[in-house]
């Protein structure tokens, strides 16, 4: 039987959530191992995500929670989103939430799945793969200013050597969040391993990983790091400059 991957997506209100989430959702019923905890950037849970999740028939596989970024740690209107962190609040809860529901004697995995990327249904099949104890990796599309961002191997393709990381090439694990899952034998044993505000920008990853495990414990995955299962894309900012213009009109024959 397949270990349980848990994905732990942050996601917050803006235009273009619910089209982010329906093709996330859309993934999760091709997924049956897979148990999605979102967990939302607001005071409350919505009805949009609580609706998102019933029609795709994941309620049994899926926890919907939430919390707040505070207003100190938010990016404002015209921030480029690179001076905060984000998902920082909702990726803590997921895991304190997993480390006092799972079940530690069944092997499970932690997956850290933002809700803009592109992820293929194979890249589930690879962390599938994951040992007890270990972190798993493999290559990331489009990030970091490369086409591919990716570990470099040994000759047999069973150990990580270094990373072909252009940007910021000294950190401890210069790998993107789409780039790794964790066994969640780990995270029980090292309770200090959680996300931090007080980290460099690009250093998040890192920050984690490093209370988890060293560079030659990584478990290479995806046809030793050939393949490309995972993109870092982006959604554009939805423009509904027309929609101002329109709800003025409505008003005037409303008079
Ligand atoms: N996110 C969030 N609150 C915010 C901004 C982002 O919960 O105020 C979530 C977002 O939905 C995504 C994750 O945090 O799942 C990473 O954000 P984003 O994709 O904007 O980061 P980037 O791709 O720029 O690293
Ligand atoms: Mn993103």
């Amino acid at each position: 039987t397949l270990p349980t991957i848990y994905a732990i997506t942050p996601t917050y209100y803006r235009p273009a959530q619910k089209a982010e989430l329906t093709r996330l959702s859309h993934l999760f019923m091709l997924l049956p191992h897979l148990h999605w905890i979102i967990v939302e950037d607001s005071n409350t849970t919505t009805p949009l995500v609580k609706n998102l999740l019933q029609r795709a028939g994941l309620e049994k596989r899926s926890t919907q929670l939430n919390i707040k970024t505070p207003p100190e740690f938010k990016l404002q209107g015209k921030d480029p989103n690179w001076i905060k962190p984000r998902g920082v609040e909702q990726r803590n809860l997921a895991l304190s939430w997993l480390r006092s529901h799972v079940d530690v004697d069944r092997h499970s995995i932690v997956f850290f799945m933002d809700d803009d990327n592109s992820y293929s249904t194979e890249l589930f099949a690879e962390i599938s793969k994951i040992q007890r104890g270990r972190v798993g990796v493999w290559p990331v599309g489009l990030v970091g200013g490369l086409m591919v961002e990716k570990p470099i191997l040994n000759e047999d393709g069973t150990q990580v050597t270094g990373f072909n990381a252009a940007w910021r090439p000294e950190r401890p694990f210069p790998i993107d969040m789409a780039a790794f899952a964790i066994s969640m034998d780990l995270f029980i044993r090292n309770p200090q391993a959680i996300f931090s505000y007080e980290v460099q920008r690009g250093y998040q990853e890192s920050e984690i990983l490093r209370h988890l495990t060293t560079r030659d414990q990584l478990q290479p995955l995806a046809n030793a790091c050939r393949d490309v299962l995972v993109w870092h894309t982006r959604t554009e900012k939805t423009k509904l400059t027309a929609e101002v213009a329109l709800q003025k009109q409505n008003k005037h024959s409303d008079a």
